[in-house]
């Protein structure tokens, strides 16, 4: 079978995307190419798609004769757009629309898919969830940074750092005890706090640390630093979101996995 015949194959034991529907979607970290053949199916056959600012222009330009309607968040007052969000899928879905709900990365890795698919509980509406990869999985292939490692990480952790400071923070602290890689999502505004908060719970300053900046995009940036001075290299080299994170030795095999090879 050629490759178009294996799509096709995949495709057509797919399930039916019926009007009045919801298909909660993850996007993926940027690229069309990590679309899953589900999602990239998706887009051909929605009549509506409601996107969050993270999903890329390139993969939007997939989508064929849906309407679009942007719910961006950024800046804004979150649960009161949220609630917004939500009502219009809600208001789409019983128009009798086939609704896709795109989202960046992962619809239930800090994407607000659970509360999203507990509205449409609440309201009726039937839904799916389609996964997508999430950004730090592509965002460690692409600066060749392995999640685990043996003798390095026995497990990973994703935490957000949107609250870092905050009563309804995480205990880094706690975090830094346990001794493995954290990933770091909406970390780049609040790196200083987090870090000296992992330091206060026991982490090196000098723990390699890594910051990835618009994985898979055309504005994707690497930088490495530690943990004391991660938070002066994003000031001194411009990083801004959305970028994730890397706290952890598994930085370091960064520096074997691009050497030259031996000659
Ligand atoms: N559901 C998404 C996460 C949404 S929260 C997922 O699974 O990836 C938003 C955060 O995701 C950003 O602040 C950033 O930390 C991270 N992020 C999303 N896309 C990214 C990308 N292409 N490069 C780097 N970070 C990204």
């Amino acid at each position: 079978m050629n490759f178009n015949g294996t799509i096709a194959a995949i495709c057509a034991g797919n399930p039916a995307f019926e009007p009045g529907h919801v298909w909660l979607a993850g996007a993926g970290p940027g690229h069309p190419r990590y679309l899953t053949l589900e999602v990239a199916h998706a887009l051909s056959k929605a009549d509506s798609i409601v996107y969050d600012a993270l999903v890329s222009p390139e993969v939007l330009a997939l989508a064929e004769g849906a309407e679009l309607h942007f719910a961006g968040k950024r800046g804004g007052k979150p649960s009161a757009a949220q609630e917004n969000i939500t009502a219009s899928l809600i208001e789409l879905a019983r128009a009798g629309k086939k609704v896709l709900r795109l989202k960046g990365g992962d619809p239930f890795v800090f994407g607000r898919g659970g509360e999203e698919a507990e509205a449409l509980v609440r309201a009726g509406v039937p839904f799916r969830i389609l996964p997508g990869m999430t950004s730090s999985l592509a965002a460690l292939a692409s600066a060749r940074i392995p999640a685990t490692m043996r003798g390095i990480s026995r497990s990973i952790t994703l935490a957000t750092g949107h609250a870092a400071g905050t009563d309804d923070d995480l205990d880094w602290r706690a975090l830094a005890k346990v001794g493995e890689p954290i990933i770091v999502y909406m970390g780049v505004r609040m790196i200083g706090e987090i870090s000296r908060l992992l330091m206060e719970g026991g982490l090196s300053p000098e723990t390699p640390t890594a910051v990835l900046m618009s994985a898979t995009t055309p504005d994707e940036r690497l930088l490495v630093a530690t943990l004391a001075t991660g938070e002066a290299e994003i000031e001194r080299q411009n990083f801004n979101a959305p970028a994730l994170i890397v706290i952890g030795d598994i930085v370091s095999m960064r520096d074997a996995l691009t050497a030259e090879p031996p000659q």
